[in-house]
């Protein structure tokens, strides 16, 4: 069974798949397939360095320039993706045909906005509300409440993901009731009585 996971900005995704991870479950994430791209990847790397003027000394991507040539460029974003999304679903599909595991989860942030739903046969959304969203985003990453606010409402709402998932974690609570929440999930996934919900 392959399941998605994802969430909003600073749901508790990452807490989530980390912790499916320290529980022996096999996580394929997407970020990480994405930083892959622009540092691994040859085909990957050579194509960005032919579209984008952000080579550094050593003839590698230099991140920092390239962060800022697409900083506020929806052109050069969209350019960027089409260079790195092929190479992250490449990836996964190849994950999901060597995968021998009874379980295998995809952690992707932008599951929804970049209709992978395909690639699952369930999905888990973590929630959480949107200020406490925007108190942990804040934190995390030292933002203002106006720069936090941005990142949240580039994303689709939370709200919209919470009501097409298969199954909600709701992430509202301490680390604890997080982790409760999980461990029940662990638990309904190899008694096999996992009520998912379909939309
Ligand atoms: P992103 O996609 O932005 O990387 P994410 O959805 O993976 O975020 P996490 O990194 O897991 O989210 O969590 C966001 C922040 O909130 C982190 O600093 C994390 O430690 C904190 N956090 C997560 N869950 C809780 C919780 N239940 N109580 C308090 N803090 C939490």
């Amino acid at each position: 069974m392959i399941i998605g996971i994802t969430g909003g900005i600073a749901s508790g995704k990452s807490t989530v798949s980390q912790y499916l991870k320290d529980n022996g479950f096999f996580i394929i994430d997407a970020d990480q397939l994405s930083k892959d791209a622009l540092t691994v990847d040859q085909t990957c790397i050579q194509q960005v360095l032919l579209q984008f003027d952000c080579s550094d000394e050593a003839g590698n991507i230099d991140r920092a320039k390239l962060g800022a040539i697409i900083f506020n460029d929806k052109k050069a974003q969209a350019q960027l993706e089409s260079i790195v999304h092929p190479y992250v679903i490449k990836k996964m599909k190849e994950a999901i045909q060597n995968c021998k595991e009874e379980w295998l989860f995809l952690d992707i942030p932008l599951l929804y906005e970049a209709h992978l739903e395909y690639l699952c046969d369930q999905i888990l959304v973590v929630y959480v509300e949107e200020q406490k969203q925007l108190e942990r985003l804040r934190k995390r990453n030292a933002l203002s409440a106006e720069e936090a606010k941005a990142r949240i409402y580039s994303q689709m709402p939370l709200i919209e993901k919470k009501q097409k998932a298969n199954y909600v974690i709701d992430n509202n609570g301490n680390r604890k009731e997080l982790i409760r929440q999980v461990d029940h999930f662990i638990q309904g996934l190899k008694k096999g009585d996992i009520l998912w919900e379909n939309y």
